[in-house]
């Protein structure tokens, strides 16, 4: 697949649920309201499209929320979708989490193709960690990426730049993933759907972000890339592997691969804009064979850039959509 600027589209991204056992400051409000369960796609709906979008020419798949690892039928949508990988349809798959679930989950995983995972984690003060989340134990999260570990995941860590907040936990940070064998990346906020503060507060460019790290160790640019957005860094002599996303300092739409399938069944093709199909309205009226017009209509929305800089300074409007429907 090829969107109108000649990229190829070969990444999809499935927010399997909105729902969240977290409530991240810069993700959630802290009294969310979370979509009836019926606008959900069931599972079945889930496997279909994606069964579907495969046939299409998407290689790899990334499960995502809200919390995907709360739903109750996750095990299954692994499964099915871990499938696709071992048949060799599917490169291949992947989860973002925020880990709290993992010790349960890690072995699930692994038994069904399931080689790498994000987990996000903004700092390893139990204290601080508890404030972002709003009463989450970083022990929690800690235990699970073990767990992922011992089960043979490969385990990278997100780590949202927080000004003012978590900029003394990214040596900490640093120095546990080096330890521990994880990459580390490090993600500047994005101003999605209102969660009752002031953004531009919290935002801090990774550049000034990294500072610290910086005047202790070595980084130095390397040619590393993973299936997203992220541009890599060797810290030395730490031996760390370190990512950045950096949507509004340095710009990194021009070689986008994805498209995004929210939790209730829309095809978004840029997480900053509002162009989308409605994919679940027309395969509940028509079946699945609707999704093939629908796509070809969706990558001819799919926009250039983003237009989070604007909306950060106020001279665009934010999103209302949050990030955990989306799927971050
Ligand atoms: N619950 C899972 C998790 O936290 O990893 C998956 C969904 S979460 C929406 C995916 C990623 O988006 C996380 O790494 C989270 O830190 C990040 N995120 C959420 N809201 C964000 C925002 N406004 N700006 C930047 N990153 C954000
Ligand atoms: Fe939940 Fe992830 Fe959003 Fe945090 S960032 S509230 S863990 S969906």
């Amino acid at each position: 697949m090829q969107d109108g600027f000649g990229r190829k589209i070969d990444y999809l991204r499935i927010s399997v649920t909105d729902r969240c056992n977290f409530r991240c400051q810069y993700c959630m409000s802290e009294k969310m309201t979370f979509m009836p369960k019926s606008e959900l796609l069931s599972l079945e709906e889930i496997t279909l499209i994606a069964e579907r979008f495969i046939s299409h020419g998407i290689r790899k798949i990334r499960l995502t929320g809200g919390e995907p690892l709360v739903r109750r039928d996750m095990k299954d949508v692994i499964q099915r979708l871990g499938r696709k990988v071992k048949s060799g349809e599917l490169e291949e798959l992947t989860l973002t989490t925020n880990g709290s679930l993992l010790t349960e989950y890690a072995d699930h995983l692994a038994d069904h193709a399931v080689r790498r995972i994000n987990v996000s984690m903004d700092t390893l003060d139990p204290d601080r960690f508890s404030e972002i989340t709003r009463g989450a134990k970083v022990e929690t999260v800690v235990d699970g990426i073990a767990a992922a570990k011992a089960a043979g995941i490969t385990v990278k860590i997100n780590m949202v730049a927080l000004r003012n907040f978590n900029e003394a936990d990214l040596l900490p940070m640093a120095e546990f993933c080096a330890a521990n064998g994880h990459d580390l990346t490090i993600i500047e906020t994005m101003p999605l759907g209102d969660v009752g503060a002031d953004r531009t507060l919290a935002h801090i460019s990774a550049e000034e972000f990294l500072a610290p790290l910086n005047d202790q160790y070595t980084l130095k640019p390397i040619p590393h890339r993973s299936s997203g957005p992220a541009r890599y860094v060797s810290v030395e002599p730490l031996d760390l592997r370190l990512g950045m996303i950096t949507p509004l300092s340095n710009n990194f739409c021009d070689d986008c691969n994805r498209l995004r399938l929210t939790t209730d069944g829309k095809i978004f093709m840029c997480l900053g804009h509002n162009a989308h199909v409605d994919l679940r309205a027309a395969i509940r009226k028509d079946g699945i064979t609707a999704v093939d017009q629908l796509l070809q209509q969706a990558l001819k929305l799919k926009p250039l850039r983003h237009d989070f800089n604007a909306q950060l300074n106020g001279s665009a409007e934010i999103l209302e959509r949050h990030m955990n429907v989306t799927g971050g």
